[in-house]
């Protein structure tokens, strides 16, 4: 079956230019003016700008911690899906004493035959021996090509020794670590230290985590991956601070790649006071537990930094970290106390319209850049360009059909995320994934799934390490 989109403006990374998008068998078959398909079904996109189907680089869907999350991949992917999300790459972590064979066994297990749009994994090891240093070929056969690493969390994090085995090994199949960058030693001292002060509320979850935390952990990462001498990411990078040391070491010609959030663009930390993001104050001073994430929300000259690098084209990659804890029962087992608030909130499904209210529609960034942040970019980064991250004859017909004169209200009510809060209730935003094409089929209209359970699990290729301009 064809499928022809007439009348839109197709928006790459580059450029946007008014082009039809003809569609056969889940491909991009052809893109320009005035196409004409006898045999094709036609839908008008007059008007509209068409993205290329946005990639989310960091999910946890289905994550155990100290609760398990509201979002599996079956609610998770849909609510993807909804804001034009056409791809997530999730998390697949083997714990101590697994191997990634079977952690990457069981994401399937989670994934396959439920998942609404397309998806890949990211192998996060936790450890380090010979045995997973041999399996990384395996994995690479998988279609696994990126890692994550953390700093932080006793029972997730590497010693450095182990970081720089492990950048090594990755580095000799052409993959790519992305690091979870904070002194964990420092979270867990600052963090007894407020506790026996009595500082136990939600308020209190920054100054655990301050940005020094986040820097010293960047410092030394980037440091240890110059001694591996192998390109390298950082993963939701949240402070000035950090951006800063990244900056000298590209300056002396190391290869690093930055992935921040939304949460650290539009939020400032006066959140955990008043619990809310609109200003208003709750009247529960536990309600700033809605936003206890790490890296914590920073203050507005962090977000208006990386708001500078965003336009400047430093920054690669802008992903969700979507981790979404129920407010009632799992937030509230911190309730006497912040470090034993699940950490995480939600977010996968309305990234596209905060980056593209927040930046392009106030003139931070342009539709082209947000391209290049939310599809083009992770798509090439992660091995998947050529298949996704363009609209381009061969890739795959992952469409998003942009009205960009709507204007709605995000709240917890019309959302497709199974959390029991959005930490952006009442946020006014403009714009919405009017239709959303998963490799040919439209699976959304207006923030409703029409079409569920479409999604494949992608083989991801060696990573292309491109070139800022
Ligand atoms: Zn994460």
């Amino acid at each position: 079956m064809k499928l022809l989109l007439k009348g839109g403006t197709v928006v790459s990374s580059l450029r946007s230019e008014k082009a039809d998008v003809l569609i056969e068998n889940e491909k991009i078959v052809s893109v320009g003016e005035g196409i004409s398909a006898p045999d094709a079904e036609i839908c008008d996109v007059s008007g509209k700008l068409l993205f290329p189907g946005f990639i989310d680089a960091h999910t946890h869907f289905d994550l155990v911690g100290a609760a398990r999350t509201a979002d599996n991949f079956y609610t998770g992917t849909k609510a993807a899906a909804a804001g034009g999300t056409t791809c997530v790459i999730d998390f697949s972590t083997a714990d101590r004493g697994m191997t990634g064979r079977q952690a990457l066994e069981e994401w399937h297990r989670k994934a396959d035959g439920v998942s609404s749009c397309d998806y890949g994994f990211h192998m996060s090891y936790t450890e380090w021996n010979d045995d997973l240093s041999k399996e990384v070929d395996e994995m690479v056969k998988e279609g696994i090509t990126s890692f994550k690493l953390y700093m932080a969390y006793d029972n997730l994090r590497v010693s450095d020794a182990d970081l720089y085995k492990i950048l090594k090994r990755i580095g000799e199949i052409g993959g790519i670590v992305g690091t979870h960058c904070e002194n964990g030693d420092m979270v867990k001292e600052l963090t007894a230290d407020l506790i026996s002060h009595g500082k136990t509320t939600p308020e209190y979850h920054p100054l655990s985590r301050p940005a020094l935390v986040e820097a010293e952990a960047v410092f030394r990462y980037l440091t240890i991956a110059k001694l591996a001498d192998v390109p390298v990411n950082i993963v939701h990078l949240s402070t000035r601070l950090g951006y800063e040391i990244a900056e000298e070491f590209r300056k002396n010609g190391a290869k690093v790649y930055l992935e921040t959030c939304p949460q650290y663009l539009v939020m400032d930390d006066s959140v955990y006071k008043n619990g809310t993001l609109t200003g208003a104050k709750s009247s529960d001073e536990f309600e700033g537990a809605k936003f206890v994430i790490s890296p914590p929300i920073r203050k507005k000259s962090d977000c208006d930094c990386l708001w500078n690098a965003l336009k400047n084209n430093r920054l690669d990659c802008i992903s969700t970290d979507h981790c979404s804890f129920n407010y009632n029962k799992d937030k509230e087992l911190g309730r006497d106390n912040f470090s034993k608030i699940p950490n995480g909130a939600p977010g996968v499904e309305h990234r596209p319209v905060v980056i593209y209210t927040f930046g392009v529609k106030q003139g931070k960034i342009t539709k082209e850049q947000m391209c290049a942040y939310l599809s083009t970019n992770p798509a090439k980064l992660y091995g998947m360009y050529g298949q996704k991250g363009e609209i381009k004859p061969g890739f795959d017909a992952d469409i998003v059909v942009w009205d960009e004169n709507a204007e709605w209200t995000i709240s917890k009510e019309n959302q497709n995320q199974a959390c029991d809060y959005t930490p952006l209730e009442g946020v006014k935003v403009s714009g919405i994934a009017e239709k959303v094409f998963l490799r040919g089929t439209l699976v959304s209209e207006k923030g409703k799934i029409v079409k569920e359970n479409h999604g494949k699990y992608i083989f991801r290729d060696k990573c292309m390490f491109y070139e800022k301009d």
